[in-house]
């Protein structure tokens, strides 16, 4: 047989035998000496009949020997196995062959296919380091330019020290303004492009653009909410022809929290890609998880809908990720993801799909147990069970190697197949603006795509565009609500609530618009106005005679600002108020969260003389042992139980009010009651003991003038 034409057909280190009946066969071909030692009986004559000296190959000729008597051509394999030999190891591959009636048997020696197939796969292993280090210098580079961005308040294109470091940076950078406009980008992004044989019509920073807005359906509500986004695109058909690129986009805010520019980085990883590609495992799978990955989940969920049958669409984002690795790092946060997928993976059925479809999002495609044209109540119900199992997994602890124990949550979104789409493209998009719907609420949730969600979105997305005029258009307004003392009917104090006048004419509750501020960072600069506002406000009655004191509100997420006790004390510096005449008001949920933070801000606040109180108390958890350890003065009961008490209402009724009276005493702090509308509540109040109270029967919370001519309404009395 020609040498050479078996080197073409890629067998060259082989034995060829001819097989002449089921227990005859003859080397035709012969290269190397192995043969000999691992089949001694092809050793002498040149007709033979194998004599199990290789159980591997002996297992491979029963299959062989059904094709041979067939005798049609083709051809099957045997796969790898290893032959220990007396001085080396060696690996080989078995073929059976039909053709032109003839049968053939090929072994073949795979030593050297086989070392080769180990580098690709230590290249592989290798790029996927280099990979995870391009991802860490590409985040190196893109939070220092986050930085730079947000520190300058000139306007961009001056900016020196952004202008050179773009111009260092090997990594390609474009920064946009709000209308997606490019303000500037730099060399590296067009070398990314800049492939000779390749023509491209749009510049770089448009073709950038447009391949995120073509592979990713959930890029409009991306920058609509201005949020972040990183992944991966492709341009072109790569690794022939165009790149692999990662790609990341970040938000650059003001300290308004308005988004001021759009940063765009990429880096080539074409490489890294093609070399995972060649290994389809790799292709087709996340390395970290081993679970499909968004790739191939895309292409069934296409084949999915062609099959035409009702399905749901699950979009699962872990909650909270963020935290976890930037308090204990990336190799932790990469370990909560592998058990969390182990977990969730274990909940899916055989028939369903879960794959990873992002840095922190997982994607199951929900099989419906009777197959009706349209989804039903009861399947929304399924639904439900299922991904309420995903959370209650998800949110079970996750003791790590190190010893360390971390607690996630999942939010999940659901779109269904074919009520709310049939292409894939939609379906992705709504099940990613329901989860986006879902991430709103504090605890895990799901949420289902509908179109009230879609409205409800848009409304929030106006309504936070309306709210980040409010502070520049001068919309807020602090109104006072008096707090008395009920042994004499003074008012002692007030509190500052928040009005929003909204240019439509209508006032917005802070009920309404706290909660948004807070999701979207707009409460650092809404809370900072009220400390300065209340500073005025307190800086203005003390000049008129009234040096009554006054309390703010702080949500949790201005506890969280390392700069909050900074700008409370400058601001009374800057006010000249007294610090005894400030009080500050925190839920219970805040000092859960956060406990030795707000130990630190609250002992802190209190050594200038701020005083401190425990505002909507009852309604959260606190526990005795925080009441205690805190520095804290006072507590102010809820007025849901202040409510309780009325002409219907039991002995039983005010036991939580009484039982909060008498701790309060006991830990020596003053007790205020809220929302006190009657006189039959104040009376009740004022015979246990708890003589401070605010509430509509004395005042609803009242503009500035109107509060002051209450106060000298209070005084002509006198
Ligand atoms: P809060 O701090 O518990 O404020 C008391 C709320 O109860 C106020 O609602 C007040 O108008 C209302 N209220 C007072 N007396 C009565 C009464 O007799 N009956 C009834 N039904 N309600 C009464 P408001 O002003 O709508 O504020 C709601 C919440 O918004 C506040 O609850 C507070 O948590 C938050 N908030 C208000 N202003 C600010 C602010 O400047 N910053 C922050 N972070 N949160 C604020
Ligand atoms: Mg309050
Ligand atoms: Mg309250």
């Amino acid at each position: 047989m020609d040498a050479s034409l078996l080197a073409a057909l890629g067998f060259l280190d082989c034995i060829v035998f001819q097989r002449l009946s089921p227990n005859e066969f003859e080397v035709l071909y012969k290269a190397g000496n192995w043969l000999d030692e691992l089949l001694p009986e092809t050793v002498g004559s040149k007709i033979f009949s194998f004599e199990h000296n290789s159980a591997y190959l002996e297992d491979f000729l029963i299959d062989a020997e059904n094709l041979w008597l067939v005798n049609k051509n083709g051809r099957i394999d045997s796969g790898m196995w290893s032959e220990q030999l007396s001085n080396q190891v060696i690996r080989l591959e078995a073929s059976a062959v039909v053709a032109d009636k003839k049968n053939y048997l090929i072994v073949n020696k795979l030593n050297a296919k086989y070392k080769q197939k180990q580098e690709t796969l230590q290249i592989a292993r290798e790029s996927l380091l280099t990979a995870d280090k391009i991802s860490a210098q590409h985040d190196y580079l893109h939070s220092r330019l986050e930085e730079l961005l947000s520190e300058t308040e000139r306007a961009f294109p001056a900016n020196q020290p952004v202008t050179q470091a773009l111009a260092q940076t090997d990594l390609g950078v474009a920064i946009f303004d709000t209308d997606l406009l490019l303000l500037n980008s730099n060399p590296a992004l067009r070398s990314i492009f800049d492939d000779t044989n390749i023509k491209t019509n749009l510049p770089a920073d448009k073709l950038l653009l447009e391949l995120f807005r073509n592979q990713y359906p959930e890029c409009e509500r991306i920058f609509s909410t201005a949020s972040s986004w990183i992944g991966e695109i492709f341009w072109l058909n790569p690794p022939l022809q165009g790149k692999w690129l990662k790609l990341s986009i970040q938000p650059i805010k003001n300290d308004a929290q308005e988004v001021q520019n759009w940063l765009f980085s990429a880096s080539d990883v074409t490489q890294v890609k093609y070399l995972l590609k060649r290994n389809e495992k790799l292709t087709h799978f996340d390395a970290l998880t081993n679970l499909p990955n968004r790739q191939y989940f895309w292409q069934n969920l296409e084949k999915k809908i062609q099959q035409n049958r009702p399905f749901y669409l699950l979009y699962l984002d872990i909650k909270q990720f963020k935290r976890i690795n930037e308090i204990h790092g990336h190799l932790i946060g990469d370990e909560v993801i592998r058990e969390l997928s182990i977990r969730l993976n274990n909940l899916v059925n055989a028939d369903d799909m879960i794959a990873k479809i992002g840095g922190t999002e997982f994607a199951v495609i929900l099989e419906l147990k009777h197959s009706h044209a349209q989804i039903s109540s009861m399947d929304q119900d399924y639904a439900v069970t299922f991904a309420e199992k995903l959370i209650g997994t998800s949110c079970l602890p996750f003791y790590l190697s190190s010893g360390l124990k971390c607690e996630v949550g999942l939010n999940v979104g659901v779109a269904a197949f074919p009520k709310d789409s049939s292409s894939a493209e939609d379906l992705m998009k709504y099940a990613d603006l329901a989860v986006y719907a879902a991430k709103k609420k504090s605890i895990s949730s799901i949420s289902f795509y509908s179109k009230e969600l879609v409205d409800a979105s848009r409304k929030r997305i106006e309504m936070e565009d309306a709210l980040r005029n409010a502070l520049q258009n001068q919309e807020f307004e602090l109104y006072l609500q008096p707090i008395l003392n009920l042994s004499n009917g003074q008012i002692i104090k007030a509190e500052a609530l928040i009005r929003w006048h909204h240019p439509d004419g209508h006032m917005v509750s802070p009920d309404e618009f706290i909660p948004l501020s807070e999701q979207t960072g707009l409460i650092i600069p809404i809370g900072k106005w009220v400390i300065k506002e209340a500073c005025a406000i307190l800086k203005r009655l003390t000049s008129q005679g009234e040096p009554i004191k006054l309390s703010i509100n702080l949500s949790p997420r201005q506890v969280g600002d390392r700069q909050l006790f900074e700008f409370i004390s400058d601001t009374l510096i800057e006010s000249q108020v007294n610090p005894q005449q400030l009080e500050i008001e925190l839920t219970e949920g805040v000092l859960i969260d956060n406990y030795d933070r707000v130990h630190f801000l609250l002992a802190e606040v209190r050594k200038l003389g701020i005083s401190i109180s425990i505002d909507d108390f009852g309604t959260g958890y606190s526990s005795l042992a925080y009441l205690q350890k805190l520095p804290i003065d006072q507590l102010k009961i809820d007025r849901s139980f202040v409510n309780e008490i009325n002409e219907n209402s039991q002995d039983s009724d005010g036991a939580i009010i009484l039982a909060v009276i008498a701790m309060a005493h006991n830990l020596k702090l003053e007790v205020i009651a809220e929302g006190v509308e009657t006189e039959l509540q104040r009376d009740f109040l004022k015979q246990h003991n708890c003589n401070i109270a605010q509430g509509y029967l004395f005042s609803r919370p009242l503009p500035y003038d109107e509060f002051c001519e209450l106060l000298a309404a209070q005084k002509a009395k006198k």
